[in-house]
C-alpha cells in the first residue's frame, strides 16, 4: 500500500483541497485549464453520497471565491448511483444548480459499461435544465459510441472523447487498441466537425497530432475545442500543445479515495507497474 500511495502521488495533487489548490494555481499560471475531481466512486450509503455531494457544493464556492480556471469532473457512483437512480439525480441537479449560478461547467465522467446508459439518463435530464453547465463523456472503446456521439453532436452536449480506462468484455468493447484508436480517430473528427466545444481527452501523440491536422486542414480554430490530459502524464507534451497555442486543461484529482484512480492509472500503462516493483526490490 505504501509503494501505491507513493506512486498515487504523481497522479493526484494530493488529499486535501488545499495541496490540490496550489497545483491548481500553478497549472493556471502556466497558461493551463483544469478540471477538479474529488475522488470518490462506488458509494454505498447515502451519507457518503451527500458528503461527496456537499464537498462539490463548496468546491465550487472555493473556486469562485479563489477565481481558480477550474470545472469540477465527477463520477456518478459517487453520487449515489448504486443506490438509486432519481436519487443520484438530485444529487448531481444540486451540484449542477451551483455551477450555474457560478457560471461553472460540470463533466460527468464515463464508468464501466454497466452504469453507461443510467449515466446518459441522468446527464440528459440535467442537461434539460442547465445545457451550459454540464457535459459528458464517450469511451471510444465502446462498440456503442459511434451513436453515442452522433446523438451528441445532434443535441448539441458537450462531450470529452476518451479511450476508456474499465476493463471490459469483447462484446460490449474493442479488445483490440488498433480498433479503439481507429473508432477514436474517427468519433474525434466527427466531434471536431460538427460537435460542441469537443474535449480531445487523450496522451496519444497520433491522436493528438491527427487533431491537430485536421483541425487546421477543416479551418476548426482553435479556440473550438480543447486537448484534455491527465495530471501527472506527459507534462512535456502538455506544455508542447500550449507553446503551439492549442488549449489544454488538466485533470486534477484529489482526496483521500486515491486507491482506484491510481490502480487504473497502473493497469493502463505497464510500465508504472515496474516502477512499483523496482521499488519493492530496492527496500
Ligand atoms: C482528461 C481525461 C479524462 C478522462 N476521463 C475518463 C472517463 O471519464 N472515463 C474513462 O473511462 N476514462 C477516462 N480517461 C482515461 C482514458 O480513458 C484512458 O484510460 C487514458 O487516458 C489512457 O489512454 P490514452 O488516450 O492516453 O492512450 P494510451 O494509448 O493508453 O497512452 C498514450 C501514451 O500516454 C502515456 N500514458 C497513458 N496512460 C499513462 C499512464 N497511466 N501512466 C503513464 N503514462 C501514460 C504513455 O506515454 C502512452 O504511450 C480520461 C483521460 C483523460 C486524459
Amino acid at each position: 500500500m505504501n509503494i501505491l500511495f507513493f506512486l498515487a502521488k504523481r497522479f493526484i495533487a494530493g488529499e486535501t483541497f488545499e495541496r490540490a489548490k496550489e497545483v491548481v494555481k500553478r497549472l493556471n499560471d502556466m497558461g493551463f485549464s483544469v478540471t477538479l475531481d474529488i475522488l470518490g466512486e462506488s458509494v454505498k450509503n447515502k451519507g457518503q453520497a451527500e458528503r461527496a455531494r456537499d464537498s462539490y457544493i463548496e468546491l465550487l464556492g472555493n473556486i469562485y471565491k479563489l477565481s481558480l480556471n477550474s470545472h469540477i469532473s465527477l463520477k456518478l457512483t459517487q453520487m449515489g448511483l448504486d443506490i438509486d437512480d432519481s436519487y443520484c439525480y438530485e444529487n448531481v441537479a444540486g451540484i449542477v444548480k451551483t455551477a450555474h449560478e457560478y457560471k461553472n461547467f460540470v463533466r460527468i465522467d464515463m464508468e464501466g459499461s454497466q452504469y453507461a446508459q443510467r449515466t446518459i439518463d441522468i446527464f440528459e435530464k440535467v442537461h434539460k435544465d442547465y445545457p451550459d453547465n454540464v457535459g459528458m463523456v464517450i469511451q471510444a472503446y465502446l462498440y456503442r459510441s459511434k451513436d453515442d456521439a452522433a446523438h451528441s453532436i445532434e443535441k448539441r452536449y458537450r462531450i470529452r472523447l476518451c479511450k476508456g480506462a474499465y476493463k471490459e468484455p469483447p462484446d460490449i468493447a474493442y479488445p483490440n487498441k488498433r480498433d479503439v484508436n481507429k473508432n477514436f480517430e474517427e468519433i474525434m473528427k466527427e466531434l471536431l466537425l460538427k460537435g460542441n466545444y469537443p474535449a480531445i481527452a487523450t496522451h496519444d501523440e497520433g491522436l493528438i497530432d491527427s487533431a491537430k491536422l485536421f483541425t487546421g486542414e477543416n479551418n476548426i480554430s482553435k479556440d473550438e475545442f480543447e486537448f484534455q490530459m491527465l495530471y501527472g502524464i506527459r507534462r512535456m507534451l502538455q506544455e508542447k500543445l500550449l507553446r503551439e497555442g492549442y488549449r489544454v486543461r488538466i485533470y486534477v484529482p484529489y482526496g483521500t479515495h486515491w486507491l482506484p484512480y491510481t490502480i487504473r492509472r497502473v493497469r493502463e500503462r505497464k510500465e508504472n507497474l515496474w516502477f512499483v516493483l523496482k521499488n519493492i526490490f530496492r527496500r
